[in-house]
């Protein structure tokens, strides 16, 4: 109750979609309960958490940010979500994103912004604005994020906590309102990499019921980060660990502040016995033309099925079936979603098939090779994780420049690898900055170990 009133007290963070102080008061006297009977169910039982709308849940409406979805009840719990209650955690409610998570700064939320509680007049990044709000402003400890070009890692970083995108089938996408499937992955934010860790291990696992789920057993996180390196010692826990800078990452588009946040933070890993050496991400730059045709190519298929039928709302007036179609989808859908199916709809037409979806599939492929050349050279990927501290909310109009912006976080997302933040320093304005970390396929213990040692 002490947590349901700050959420209350921080309305005008805009965190939150919708709370239930009933089920969640219910849901944490059966939790303690049970730790009466001596019969706890783990480390998450009687935690408070909520998750970001594009997961459904039976207990809450799922909207996904979106007026398509306005008071949607889905009949079953997205498989992360049935995990984390299974483990006894209690939830508090649903959290604000971007529509149908297209952006990274949440103001294409339909419901409302997100405002950055470093300084309300921000924003907080996205996709997952309101899951890294809801963690940086104490209203509750750990929240869940999807990320499909960024958007656990970016809103960690815009607003100082610790979040983390794993590899790619390590959490089941059954019940996550789908955006890019071939991309979209759900991710735990937090305020420590310990507590990440706990998460993700509650919500990794195979799941039969989404087809790209991975049949990959899910080590203990929690007990891997606190376990010893070879030959490392107290003052040494990174000992031997190869960090890799890509070249592409340090280059002139990031802000002076940021650089130096996330050098400093790498001094002090440097410190800590990791050893930094130079690599290359040649095709860093194409990461943003691929994504922005494999992303709304998948997007404008997926939300096909809003058509105020078979999903969605429907409009009050309508003439024949195909204006119904047209006057539900222009009344549910905000700006961005619709310039999203109007790229995907159009590079996946024919005649331009060939010239963009096919070519993007190829660089994605290629993008992919470019980190498993990295990686001969190094087990850990470091950079920033976006070019410049959280903006002003509304200072961005332009959609291309926006998405110039999530050129750190996309490589990582096309290629399927694990990547995290966790808080490097803060720039210019005293606002927070993340160091990114990307991990080779199902090393996500690596990185949590690696961000636990500096944090
Ligand atoms: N900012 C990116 C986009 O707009 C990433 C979003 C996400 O990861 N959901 O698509």
């Amino acid at each position: 109750s002490h947590l349901l009133a700050r959420v209350a007290a921080h309305e005008h963070l805009g965190a939150f979609l919708c709370t239930d102080v009933e089920l969640a008061l219910q849901q944490a006297r059966a939790a303690d309960e049970r730790r009466a009977r001596g019969e706890t169910l783990g480390a998450l039982d009687g935690v408070p958490l909520a998750h970001k709308d594009i997961f459904v849940t039976t207990d809450f409406p799922s909207t996904a940010a979106s007026k398509m979805l306005a008071g949607y009840r889905s009949p079953f719990d997205a498989t992360v979500v049935a995990k984390l209650k299974a483990a006894g955690t209690v939830t508090l409610g649903k959290l604000n994103c971007d529509e149908f998570a297209m952006g990274g700064s949440n103001e294409n939320s339909a419901i409302r912004p997100v405002r950055n509680p470093w300084d309300a007049e921000r924003i907080p990044g996205g996709s997952s604005g309101g899951s890294a709000v809801a963690v940086a402003a104490r209203l509750v400890p750990a929240t869940t994020g999807t990320d499909t070009g960024g958007s656990v890692r970016q809103p960690a970083s815009l607003s100082g906590v610790t979040g983390i995108k794993p590899t790619y089938g390590r959490c089941s996408r059954y019940g996550m309102i789908a955006f890019a499937s071939s991309l979209d992955q759900a991710g735990p934010i937090a305020k420590s990499a310990e507590d990440c860790a706990l998460l993700l291990g509650a919500m990794s696992g195979f799941d039969e019921r989404d087809a790209t789920s991975a049949q990959q057993p899910v080590p203990d996180f929690a007990a891997l980060l606190r376990a010893p390196r070879d030959g490392a010692s107290a003052g040494r826990p990174l000992h031997g660990l190869r960090i890799g800078l890509p070249r592409e990452f340090f280059g002139a588009g990031v802000a002076g502040d940021v650089t130096q946040a996330v050098r400093a933070a790498l001094a002090e890993v440097e410190k800590l016995g990791a050893t930094l050496v130079d690599v290359s991400l040649p095709r860093t730059e194409l990461s943003i033309p691929v994504y922005y045709i494999i992303a709304p190519a998948e997007a404008s298929s997926n939300l096909g099925r809003f058509d105020g039928v078979r999903y969605g709302h429907r409009a009050a007036q309508y003439g024949d079936l195909l204006d119904m179609y047209r006057k539900s989808r222009s009344e549910g859908f905000g700006a961005e979603v619709k310039r999203r199916i109007m790229i995907g709809t159009y590079v996946l037409s024919h005649g331009y098939y060939d010239a963009y979806y096919l070519q993007a599939q190829k660089l994605r492929r290629m993008i992919a090779d470019d980190f498993q050349a990295a990686f001969a050279h190094c087990d850990l990927i470091a950079g920033p994780v976006a070019p410049t501290v959280a903006r002003r909310l509304g200072s961005q109009t332009d959609p291309v420049a926006e998405y110039l912006a999530d050129i750190f976080t996309l490589p990582a997302s096309l290629a399927g690898l694990p990547g995290m933040s966790a808080p490097a320093g803060f720039g210019e304005g005293g606002l927070p900055v993340g160091l990114q970390l990307i991990g080779n396929y199902w090393q996500e213990a690596q990185l949590l170990h690696a961000a636990h040692s500096f944090q």
